[in-house]
């Protein structure tokens, strides 16, 4: 899932200045997960606006932001409301708010209300942790699983680098060397000699932006 965190409200209000008539996005996946998106956090924005003198003309809160063609829905729901509208504010990902603007069009300015973070792993409720960087070329075959090029500090997908101590990495002696915990991994499952491989440098090309994926066997449905 994709995390996110608030922005300051004051930064929200710079982007609005003088729009007065506000429609607002949320979304029922990632960002309510984070509580930055969800049911409450698109009502206390509401208090929040209205305290300030702006008109909410009304809120959606599809089940994922991200996806263009239930926004197009919402926006064909709520035509009156849009019709009232001088912006939209999207507590979602940067993927939501790219859908809503692409519904609104060219005439209606859209701002997001969140910051994109990174892509997550839901370790608990409410506790996520970044184990993948999408870079597109993945390695984890060679690595117990565990993603170097995301949890190393430098990306060193041949390590360790000459920093670690003691198993503790570097940069933040809080964490484990990632490259140790790769180790002790594959110890365990008896693949030591996977490392004696060096890595190649990774294949950037793999991630130019933007990217792109027709699934043939749908796009024909
Ligand atoms: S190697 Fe790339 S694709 Fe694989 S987990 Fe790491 S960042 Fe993600
Ligand atoms: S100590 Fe390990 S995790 Fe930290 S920067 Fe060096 S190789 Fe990467």
């Amino acid at each position: 899932m994709i995390i996110t965190k608030k922005k300051s409200f004051s930064k929200i209000l710079e982007c609005l200045q003088e729009r007065g008539q506000i429609y607002l996005f949320g979304c029922n996946s990632c960002a309510e997960q984070c509580e930055t998106g969800g049911e409450r956090e698109v009502k206390e924005m509401v208090a929040l606006l209205e305290k300030q003198g702006k008109k909410v003309t009304g809120s959606s809160i599809p089940d994922e932001t991200c996806y263009s063609m239930l926004i197009k829905k919402h926006f064909r729901e709520n035509k009156e409301a849009i019709a009232e509208t001088d912006a939209f504010l999207v507590l979602a990902c940067g993927a939501g708010v790219k859908a809503v603007a692409d519904a609104a069009g060219d005439a209606q300015p859209v701002f997001p209300a969140l910051d994109s973070l990174y892509l997550a792993n839901v370790t608990r409720y409410g506790h996520f942790f970044e184990g993948c960087s999408l870079c597109g070329d993945c390695v984890l075959g060679e690595t117990g699983g565990i993603c170097p090029h995301t949890l190393c500090p430098k990306g060193l997908l041949n390590g360790p680098c000459g920093g670690m101590a003691n198993g503790k990495c570097e940069v933040n002696m809080e964490n484990d060397c990632v490259w140790i915990v790769i180790y002790r991994r594959l110890k365990a499952q008896g693949r030591l000699d996977v490392l004696k491989k060096i890595a190649p440098p990774k294949d950037y090309s793999n991630s130019i932006k933007p990217r792109m994926l027709v699934v043939e066997s749908r796009a024909k449905k």
